[in-house]
């Protein structure tokens, strides 16, 4: 059976050369970078080299990249460290309604702890308006936190905006970069942002290593102890593999950035003019500004679940929401915010494309789907009510 993965924003596949690039830091190069023997060296050398270059492909300094165990941990480094750090100066937090749940629940703990937080809404694309961020500041604010594309929808904020906003009011800025590295320029001066998280596996790098960009400066207060490693914000003996396996991934993955992107994005417009072509459907997610290998639909009188399950039996890998609320009965956070009803929420498909896709496979897709929703559709009572 023809296997087709549509799932890249929940994991990606890794780059060949990627593998190649950390190979012998999994065998042969062992040495712990903490030693100043050789073997050490030789694994310290590896790990600055990953520095500098995710720093270049972000436009920062290599002093300015903590490398971490992924997004997750970056973004609760950012929220939580500034928020410790700053609180003798104010105790009020920005972010969305739309966040990833690191950055949600990195905030609700801060809740529990005292601190005041303004979850932003939406529109009804998904787009934050950097009017709300401006009028939600004030003088306790310490921190905003507006990611650069949603995971679930693709949504592309208006983060240089928000940058520019919370500099000109002295508020520390953190983005969630998670999805943009690889598809849209990150830079971190143009952004104007001061603290940056991303993730390996979602551009084609190892699972289980990110990094957290902390711009000179800022202030961040640890919560983790035990070693000095990575300036202390993130101690412990380095991933060294993964950490050499994330920077070959991201200088890849910025390579030939706008080819890749045009082939994918073209992929992805015919995947989403096809699955619109079926009746009572809806894109959800804006219609331009979204991430080039995004589709998110909802499907009228169907579960996303039941087309889930219809597309894996035709090996066709895709998601409904984010893989953390997959298996639980809640909608999606964000197509809530959006301001979907249940139903049509519960009928939302998401559909991710990397440069491994081939048209072969949209067409693929396009030949099963219209059967496995009418199939579904003859199923289901609220359906039949409607005829
Ligand atoms: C995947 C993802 C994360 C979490 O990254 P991990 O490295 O898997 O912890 C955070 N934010 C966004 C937007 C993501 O897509």
């Amino acid at each position: 059976m023809q296997k087709v993965y549509l799932d890249n924003a929940a994991t990606t596949r890794m780059h060949d050369e990627v593998f190649v690039a950390m190979q012998p830091y999994l065998t042969a190069i062992y040495g712990n970078p903490s030693s100043i023997h050789s073997f050490g060296r030789e694994a310290r050398k590896a790990v600055e080299e990953a520095r500098e270059k995710t720093a270049a492909a972000l436009g920062a300094e290599p002093r300015e990249i903590i490398f971490t165990s992924g997004a997750t941990e970056a973004d609760n480094i950012a929220i939580r460290g500034v928020a410790r750090a700053l609180q003798n100066k104010g105790r009020h937090l920005i972010t969305t309604a739309v966040e990833h749940h690191a950055v949600l629940d990195a905030c609700k703990a801060l809740e529990a702890e005292g601190f005041r937080v303004t979850l932003l809404p939406v529109d009804a694309y998904g787009m934050v308006s950097p009017r709300d961020v401006a009028d939600a500041i004030t003088d306790e604010t310490i921190l905003v936190s507006v990611m650069m594309a949603n995971n679930e929808v693709g949504t592309i904020m208006p983060v240089a905006e928000i940058g520019q906003i919370c500099r000109e009011r002295g508020v520390i800025f953190h983005t969630d970069a998670v999805q943009a590295i690889g598809v849209l320029p990150v830079n971190v001066d143009e952004l104007q942002v001061d603290l940056l998280s991303l993730s390996a596996h979602k551009f084609h790098g190892p699972k289980g290593v990110g990094a957290l960009y902390v711009r000179k400066g800022t202030k961040l207060k640890v919560f983790s102890f035990g070693g000095a490693q990575e300036r202390k914000l993130r101690p412990g003996t380095e991933n060294v593999a993964g950490i050499v396996g994330l920077g070959r991934a991201i200088e890849l993955a910025t390579t030939d950035m706008e080819a890749k992107v045009s082939r994918i994005k073209a992929m992805r417009d015919k995947l989403m003019a096809g699955l619109l072509a079926i009746p009572d459907t809806r894109l959800n997610g804006h219609p331009e500004k979204r991430l080039p290998g995004n589709v998110n639909i909802s499907v009228q009188y169907v579960e996303g679940e039941s087309m889930i399950l219809s597309l894996d039996l035709k090996g066709i890998a895709v998601s409904s929401g984010s893989a953390c609320t997959s298996g639980s009965l809640d909608p999606s956070h964000v197509l809530m915010a959006m301001g979907l009803d249940h139903q049509t929420a519960h009928g939302s498909l998401r559909l991710t494309l990397s440069a491994y896709n081939r048209e072969e496979e949209i067409d693929y897709v396009l030949s099963v789907m219209p059967g496995i929703v009418a199939r579904l559709r003859a199923m289901s009572p609220v359906y039949a009510g409607k005829e």
